[in-house]
Protein backbone atom coordinates (compact mmCIF):
# COMPACT_ATOMS: atom_id res chain seq x y z
CA UNK A 1 0.00 0.00 0.00
CA UNK A 2 1.43 3.31 -0.87
CA UNK A 3 2.02 5.51 1.62
CA UNK A 4 0.47 9.27 2.19
CA UNK A 5 0.20 12.53 4.17
CA UNK A 6 -3.54 12.32 5.62
CA UNK A 7 -2.95 14.04 9.11
CA UNK A 8 -6.72 14.85 9.62
CA UNK A 9 -10.28 13.53 8.12
CA UNK A 10 -13.52 14.93 9.00
CA UNK A 11 -16.58 12.75 9.83
CA UNK A 12 -20.01 14.76 10.66
CA UNK A 13 -18.72 17.27 12.97
CA UNK A 14 -15.42 15.80 14.36
CA UNK A 15 -12.05 16.05 13.50
CA UNK A 16 -9.60 12.80 13.37
CA UNK A 17 -6.26 13.04 13.79
CA UNK A 18 -4.12 10.55 12.41
CA UNK A 19 -0.36 10.95 14.12
CA UNK A 20 1.34 7.30 14.30
CA UNK A 21 0.89 4.04 12.63
CA UNK A 22 2.69 2.35 15.20
CA UNK A 23 0.57 0.11 17.58
CA UNK A 24 1.72 -2.64 19.95
CA UNK A 25 -1.31 -4.60 18.79
CA UNK A 26 -2.51 -6.68 15.89
CA UNK A 27 -6.51 -6.71 16.22
CA UNK A 28 -8.52 -9.41 13.95
CA UNK A 29 -11.11 -6.29 13.17
CA UNK A 30 -8.70 -3.48 12.68
CA UNK A 31 -9.40 -1.13 9.48
CA UNK A 32 -4.98 -1.50 8.97
CA UNK A 33 -6.19 -4.74 8.00
CA UNK A 34 -8.25 -4.35 5.06
CA UNK A 35 -7.17 -2.48 1.92
CA UNK A 36 -9.45 0.98 1.80
CA UNK A 37 -9.89 1.21 5.77
CA UNK A 38 -12.50 3.64 6.45
CA UNK A 39 -12.02 5.24 2.41
CA UNK A 40 -8.90 7.39 3.33
CA UNK A 41 -5.27 6.13 2.89
CA UNK A 42 -4.47 6.19 6.51
CA UNK A 43 -0.70 4.77 6.23
CA UNK A 44 1.40 7.72 6.98
CA UNK A 45 4.76 8.45 4.78
CA UNK A 46 5.83 10.25 7.44
CA UNK A 47 4.61 10.92 11.64
CA UNK A 48 3.67 14.26 11.51
CA UNK A 49 5.50 17.11 13.52
CA UNK A 50 3.17 19.19 16.01
CA UNK A 51 3.48 22.06 13.60
CA UNK A 52 1.72 19.69 10.80
CA UNK A 53 -1.22 18.25 12.80
CA UNK A 54 -1.94 21.81 13.72
CA UNK A 55 -2.05 23.05 10.13
CA UNK A 56 -4.10 19.99 9.47
CA UNK A 57 -6.56 21.49 11.78
CA UNK A 58 -6.98 24.80 11.30
CA UNK A 59 -9.40 26.74 13.35
CA UNK A 60 -10.33 24.07 15.97
CA UNK A 61 -13.29 25.25 16.91
CA UNK A 62 -15.53 24.97 14.26
CA UNK A 63 -15.39 21.06 15.37
CA UNK A 64 -18.00 19.69 17.79
CA UNK A 65 -14.84 16.91 18.93
CA UNK A 66 -11.41 17.14 18.15
CA UNK A 67 -10.63 13.36 18.33
CA UNK A 68 -6.95 11.64 18.40
CA UNK A 69 -6.80 8.09 16.67
CA UNK A 70 -5.93 7.21 13.58
CA UNK A 71 -4.24 3.85 12.08
CA UNK A 72 -2.16 3.47 15.75
CA UNK A 73 -2.07 3.62 18.79
CA UNK A 74 -1.81 7.41 19.74
CA UNK A 75 -0.60 7.80 22.86
CA UNK A 76 2.58 6.02 21.27
CA UNK A 77 3.26 9.43 20.40
CA UNK A 78 2.48 10.69 24.15
CA UNK A 79 4.29 14.27 24.08
CA UNK A 80 2.49 15.46 20.37
CA UNK A 81 -0.70 14.65 22.18
CA UNK A 82 0.12 17.17 25.16
CA UNK A 83 1.48 19.77 22.97
CA UNK A 84 -1.35 19.50 19.94
CA UNK A 85 -4.41 19.05 22.83
CA UNK A 86 -2.75 21.89 25.25
CA UNK A 87 -2.72 24.00 21.56
CA UNK A 88 -5.87 23.15 20.46
CA UNK A 89 -7.46 23.98 23.78
CA UNK A 90 -5.92 27.08 23.55
CA UNK A 91 -7.16 28.19 19.95
CA UNK A 92 -10.76 27.24 21.27
CA UNK A 93 -11.17 23.60 20.84
CA UNK A 94 -14.83 22.27 22.12
CA UNK A 95 -13.94 18.87 23.10
CA UNK A 96 -10.55 16.59 23.13
CA UNK A 97 -10.84 12.70 22.80
CA UNK A 98 -8.16 10.40 22.58
CA UNK A 99 -9.06 6.75 21.15
CA UNK A 100 -6.67 4.44 23.02
CA UNK A 101 -5.48 0.72 23.67
CA UNK A 102 -5.03 1.50 27.33
CA UNK A 103 -1.75 0.24 26.77
CA UNK A 104 0.18 3.76 27.71
CA UNK A 105 0.94 3.10 31.42
CA UNK A 106 2.69 -0.39 30.37
CA UNK A 107 4.48 0.92 27.11
CA UNK A 108 6.20 4.08 29.50
CA UNK A 109 6.58 2.01 32.57
CA UNK A 110 4.68 4.94 34.46
CA UNK A 111 1.31 6.13 35.06
CA UNK A 112 0.53 8.78 32.26
CA UNK A 113 -2.95 9.54 32.91
CA UNK A 114 -2.11 12.86 35.41
CA UNK A 115 -0.11 14.52 32.29
CA UNK A 116 -3.44 14.31 30.27
CA UNK A 117 -5.92 15.54 32.90
CA UNK A 118 -7.23 19.16 31.60
CA UNK A 119 -6.60 18.49 28.14
CA UNK A 120 -8.18 15.30 27.30
CA UNK A 121 -11.78 15.37 28.06
CA UNK A 122 -13.51 12.20 26.55
CA UNK A 123 -11.08 8.47 26.91
CA UNK A 124 -11.81 5.96 24.94
CA UNK A 125 -10.69 2.61 25.66
CA UNK A 126 -10.87 -0.70 24.14
CA UNK A 127 -11.98 -3.20 26.31
CA UNK A 128 -12.32 -5.24 22.86
CA UNK A 129 -12.82 -8.59 25.45
CA UNK A 130 -14.52 -10.21 28.96
CA UNK A 131 -11.08 -11.49 30.01
CA UNK A 132 -7.39 -11.46 29.23
CA UNK A 133 -7.24 -15.28 26.91
CA UNK A 134 -10.28 -13.78 24.50
CA UNK A 135 -7.89 -10.25 24.72
CA UNK A 136 -5.12 -12.22 23.25
CA UNK A 137 -6.77 -13.67 20.40
CA UNK A 138 -8.44 -11.07 19.17
CA UNK A 139 -5.77 -8.55 19.68
CA UNK A 140 -2.74 -10.00 19.56
CA UNK A 141 -1.06 -7.56 21.88
CA UNK A 142 2.57 -7.92 21.65
CA UNK A 143 2.86 -8.30 25.36
CA UNK A 144 0.38 -11.25 26.03
CA UNK A 145 -1.99 -10.70 28.81
CA UNK A 146 -0.54 -8.39 30.54
CA UNK A 147 -1.62 -5.53 28.15
CA UNK A 148 -5.25 -6.87 28.99
CA UNK A 149 -4.83 -6.08 33.10
CA UNK A 150 -2.86 -2.90 31.96
CA UNK A 151 -5.41 -1.46 30.25
CA UNK A 152 -8.08 -2.54 32.93
CA UNK A 153 -5.76 -0.59 35.48
CA UNK A 154 -5.37 2.07 33.05
CA UNK A 155 -9.35 2.71 32.74
CA UNK A 156 -9.12 2.56 36.49
CA UNK A 157 -6.74 5.47 36.63
CA UNK A 158 -8.86 7.69 34.18
CA UNK A 159 -12.11 7.46 36.10
CA UNK A 160 -11.81 11.29 38.19
CA UNK A 161 -9.27 12.39 36.00
CA UNK A 162 -10.29 12.37 33.07
CA UNK A 163 -14.18 14.01 32.76
CA UNK A 164 -14.98 11.31 30.74
CA UNK A 165 -14.14 7.74 30.08
CA UNK A 166 -15.58 5.08 27.79
CA UNK A 167 -14.75 1.66 27.62
CA UNK A 168 -15.67 0.42 24.29
CA UNK A 169 -16.15 -3.57 22.24
CA UNK A 170 -16.77 -4.06 19.03
CA UNK A 171 -19.47 -6.72 19.01
CA UNK A 172 -16.79 -9.82 17.50
CA UNK A 173 -17.14 -13.50 17.38
CA UNK A 174 -15.98 -14.89 21.24
CA UNK A 175 -17.19 -11.40 22.56
CA UNK A 176 -19.36 -11.43 25.73
CA UNK A 177 -20.81 -8.05 25.53
CA UNK A 178 -22.73 -7.83 28.72
CA UNK A 179 -19.82 -9.01 30.45
CA UNK A 180 -17.98 -6.40 28.82
CA UNK A 181 -21.05 -4.21 30.03
CA UNK A 182 -20.39 -5.23 33.05
CA UNK A 183 -16.45 -4.60 33.55
CA UNK A 184 -17.46 -1.09 32.49
CA UNK A 185 -20.13 -0.18 35.27
CA UNK A 186 -17.86 -1.89 38.19
CA UNK A 187 -14.92 0.98 36.87
CA UNK A 188 -17.46 3.27 36.70
CA UNK A 189 -17.11 3.87 33.23
CA UNK A 190 -19.30 4.23 30.17
CA UNK A 191 -19.78 1.67 27.70
CA UNK A 192 -19.81 1.45 24.05
CA UNK A 193 -20.22 -1.32 21.37
CA UNK A 194 -18.86 0.59 18.79
CA UNK A 195 -17.58 -0.05 14.71
CA UNK A 196 -14.35 -1.22 14.43
CA UNK A 197 -13.49 2.89 12.59
CA UNK A 198 -14.20 4.88 15.71
S1 LIG B 1 -5.47 -1.24 19.02
FE1 LIG B 1 -6.52 -0.08 17.38
S2 LIG B 1 -4.89 0.49 15.92
FE2 LIG B 1 -4.07 -1.11 17.25
S3 LIG B 1 -4.41 -3.02 16.08
FE3 LIG B 1 -6.17 -2.73 17.49
S4 LIG B 1 -7.74 -1.64 16.32
FE4 LIG B 1 -5.78 -1.46 15.20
Amino acid sequence: MDRQFIVSYQIQDSLYLNITNRCPNRCAFCIRQTATGIGYNLWLEKEPTVQEVLAAVKDPRQYQEIVFCGYGEPLSRLEIVKEVAAALKKQGAKSIRVNTNGQANLFYGRNIVPELANLVDTMSISLNAQDAATYVKICAPANGEEAYYSMLEFARKCVGVIPRVILSVVDWPGVDVPACQAIANELGAEFRLRKPID
